[in-house]
Parts: C-alpha cells; sequence; structure tokens
C-alpha cells in the first residue's frame, strides 16, 4: 500500500470527523519537548502547546515513567470504592494549592461546571439565597468551555449561535472594568464572580494591574465568592505558579485544567476550602473518570515537574525576553505585542488580504505552529521546558516569517 500524504490523512479526518475544527494542515505524529515532527518527519517548534496543556513539554519522561507504572497496576476504580491513589494525590494537590479540599474532574469545562454548582450550593447552603434565584457574574468574552451552561455565559456567538434556551443566572459584565463589578454586585443574589486571570481563547487579554486583587476585595466585601478560571493561565504560564498569584490573590475557588496532566490525559479539578466544598453531600455530583488512579499519578508527576524543573521561573525569564524581541520587529502587520510570562500574543493587521491565518501558514513553512484565535490574534505559548536557545531560535523563525509579508 502507498505511504499515505499529508492530504490523505487531511482528507480523511475531513471524510469521517465531524468540522467542529479548522486546523492548520500538519500533520503531526510525534512530539518531545518543545518539538512535535509531522507525517512527513519535519520538524516543528510548538508554539500552542495544545492551548497549554504541554506546559511541561511533549512527553515528558517523568510523567511518561508514572504514566505507564500505573497503566499496568489499576486505571479506573469508579468513585464506588476508595483506591490508594486517589487520597496521595487529594493530599499533594491541596497542600500545593494550600486549600483544605479537591474535587477530581477531567475536563477543563467540566470543573468549571463543577465550579458554578458549587457556588449555587452554598448561595442556598450558607449564604442563604433563596431557592433558583442566585446569580453568578461573568466577564464579556469568556471563555470557559462548550457546554449549554458555559456557552449561555458566553458573548461569543460562534460559541453560543443556535444552541439555545440558555441556562439563566448569568450577569455578564465588561473584563477589566471595576465600576460595573461593584455595579453587579449590588444585587445581593449575586453568589460568585467567575474570571479567568487573563482572557486567553479571547486573544489573551491582561487586564490592568491591580484588577484581580480590587475585584477580589469587592467580592469578599459583598460576601461573593471570587471564583478564578485558572484552566490555561495556572501552572506555570504566565510566570507565577497561578495568574492570580501576580496579585496575591487566592481565590475562593481554584478552577485547574490542562497542564495538570502535561497534556497526557484530560485531567481537571477544583480546590475550595471545608465550608464551600462540604456543601455537595454525596450523591450530589461526580464523574466516572474524575480522580481515577492513572490520572492521580499522572497528575502528581505533572504538579511535581512545574516545580522540580521551575517551569514558572523559565517562563518568566523567558516571557520577559519573548516580548521585548517581538516589539523590536519592524512590520505594518504587527499591531500589539501582549502577554504574561509565556501566555502572549500579537495583534496582526491585515495588509493585501493577507491575515494571522496566512501568517500562521507561512511560520508554518519556517517550521513553527501557531493558531490565530478570532481571526486576527496568533497566540504564542511554547512548552515551558523552553531554554532560552531554543526560544532564539524559535524567535528568528519568526522575525523572518514577518520579513516574507514585507
Ligand atoms: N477554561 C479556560 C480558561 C480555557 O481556556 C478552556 C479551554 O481552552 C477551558 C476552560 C475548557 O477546557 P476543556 O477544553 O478542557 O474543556
Amino acid at each position: 500500500m502507498a505511504k499515505m500524504t499529508t492530504q490523505d490523512y487531511i482528507a480523511r479526518e475531513d471524510k469521517y470527523g465531524a468540522h467542529n475544527y479548522h486546523p492548520i494542515p500538519v500533520v503531526l505524529t510525534k512530539g518531545k519537548g518543545v518539538y512535535v515532527w509531522d507525517v512527513e518527519g519535519k520538524r516543528y517548534f510548538d508554539f500552542l502547546s495544545a492551548y497549554s496543556a504541554v506546559n511541561q513539554g511533549h512527553c515528558h519522561p517523568y510523567i511518561i515513567k508514572a504514566l505507564t507504572k500505573q497503566a499496568k497496576r489499576l486505571t479506573l476504580t469508579s468513585r464506588a470504592f476508595y483506591s490508594d491513589a486517589l487520597g496521595e494525590y487529594e493530599e499533594y494537590i491541596t497542600r500545593y494549592f494550600g486549600y483544605d479540599k479537591v474535587l477530581p474532574m477531567n475536563s477543563g469545562a467540566e470543573a468549571d461546571e463543577t465550579a458554578l454548582k458549587l457556588c449555587r450550593k452554598w448561595a442556598y447552603k450558607v449564604k442563604g439565597i433563596k431557592e433558583n434565584e442566585a446569580k453568578i457574574v461573568v466577564c464579556e468574552n469568556n471563555f470557559h468551555g462548550r457546554t449549554i451552561t458555559i456557552v449561555s455565559m458566553s458573548t461569543d456567538p460562534d460559541s453560543y449561535g443556535d444552541y439555545g434556551p440558555f441556562t439563566p443566572g448569568f450577569i455578564k459584565i465588561p473584563y477589566n472594568d471595576i465600576a460595573a463589578l461593584e455595579k453587579a454586585l449590588e444585587d445581593p443574589n449575586v453568589a460568585g464572580f467567575l474570571v479567568e486571570p487573563i482572557q486567553g481563547e479571547a486573544g489573551v487579554y491582561v487586564p490592568d494591574e491591580g484588577y484581580l486583587k480590587k475585584a477580589y476585595e469587592l467580592c469578599k466585601a459583598k460576601n461573593v465568592l471570587f471564583i478564578a478560571d485558572e484552566v490555561q493561565t495556572g501552572l506555570g504560564r504566565t510566570g507565577k505558579k497561578l495568574c492570580c498569584d501576580h496579585e496575591g490573590v487566592r481565590p475562593d475557588i481554584l478552577i485547574l485544567g490542562k497542564a495538570l496532566s502535561g497534556g497526557v490525559m484530560p485531567i481537571s479539578a477544583v480546590l475550595a476550602d471545608d465550608p464551600i466544598m462540604l456543601t455537595i453531600k454525596p450523591g450530589e455530583h461526580g464523574s466516572t473518570f474524575g480522580g481515577n488512579p492513572l490520572a492521580c499519578k499522572v497528575a502528581i508527576a505533572a504538579l511535581e515537574v512545574i516545580e522540580k524543573e521551575k517551569l514558572a521561573e523559565n517562563a518568566a525569564r523567558l516571557g520577559e525576553i519573548f516580548r521585548s524581541e517581538l516589539k523590536k520587529i519592524k512590520s505594518d502587520m504587527i499591531e500589539v505585542v501582549r502577554g504574561k510570562g509565556l501566555l502572549n500574543a500579537v495583534v496582526i493587521k491585515p495588509k493585501n488580504g493577507k491575515e494571522a491565518w496566512d501568517v500562521c501558514l507561512a511560520l508554518k513553512e519556517n517550521g513553527l505552529l501557531a493558531k490565530p484565535t478570532h481571526q486576527h490574534i496568533i497566540r504564542f505559548a511554547p512548552p515551558l521546558v523552553i531554554t532560552e536557545k531554543q526560544l532564539r531560535e524559535a524567535i528568528d523563525i519568526i522575525v523572518k516569517t514577518f520579513e516574507l509579508f514585507k
């Protein structure tokens, strides 16, 4: 049989798979550290890191070792029974982040759903809001996932269009707008404020310094839970363990996902203290796979790597270099360079009909993979294990690519 080409692989996905994505036309078959390889044998820098799920680099040997060791022993018990791995993980992650308890889930969206349920439960059981009256404040241009309830919070028509009727109980306010939050919090039925410390999918919108801290203080004053979705910004990505750490804010409910597994399998988690977490009783929430022994061992290993390899520190240092070098590029297609740590974006001004997508195609030709978000923004988020030498090589590729559009 003839060897399959890139086009063959793409045609097969197109024929048999739902068309809910529009990938860059590259077919990957292997990954190691900051690199991925396509089926033709070409190597690329991965500057998306699976939307920040691969902070520890592709196929990190320490995480893969934990995965394969546990895979041969016990993978899934369901929560109908105890396992010898779950408690070890729960103790590890709660100490790591300084919370009383963790509720383990799988995808980021599930963890966000869990946080919403937890917030509503707390509203009725603790805060004393009347049944079915609780409200949660969210931000415009948010991205928290794809479930019906989560898209009910969205202001992006691509996310919510034709999926109604929607879940009620959300108040949408502009992001990075303290006055709007203050006004929304006047409603006594508000139980929580759900926020991304940096809006990732929206295009790496970094709020003003002090926004998170001020928002947290306003929530405290009104007995409202401050809920941080750190699915994309957490785990070293922005140069601290959590993005909220930049402002010394400790969320009442912390949502994690993506890099909690180093990209090996879907693992997410919600962390909170007892007065919040213990409002959910046996049988009131759960997941067949959440907290499975395989996930527990993988998550411990993934967190250990972040700590041992000082990935947050590396992200902070290299992020500064990345932004300062990109700001030096003289191109009328670059409108803005922004970001924190190794979560960065370039806003593209279309030129001669060429857009962010065309820049990403040219980057691919030159050996670097990135993906546009919202048509005119390119996110640059390499694995945090990247070295300065590798980063400078990648910057050279980006510089060279923008020169092609002169
Ligand atoms: N929350 C944030 C901030 C995200 O960026 C994402 C995914 O991009 C999610 C939640 C959803 O995670 P998942 O795709 O694992 O459901």
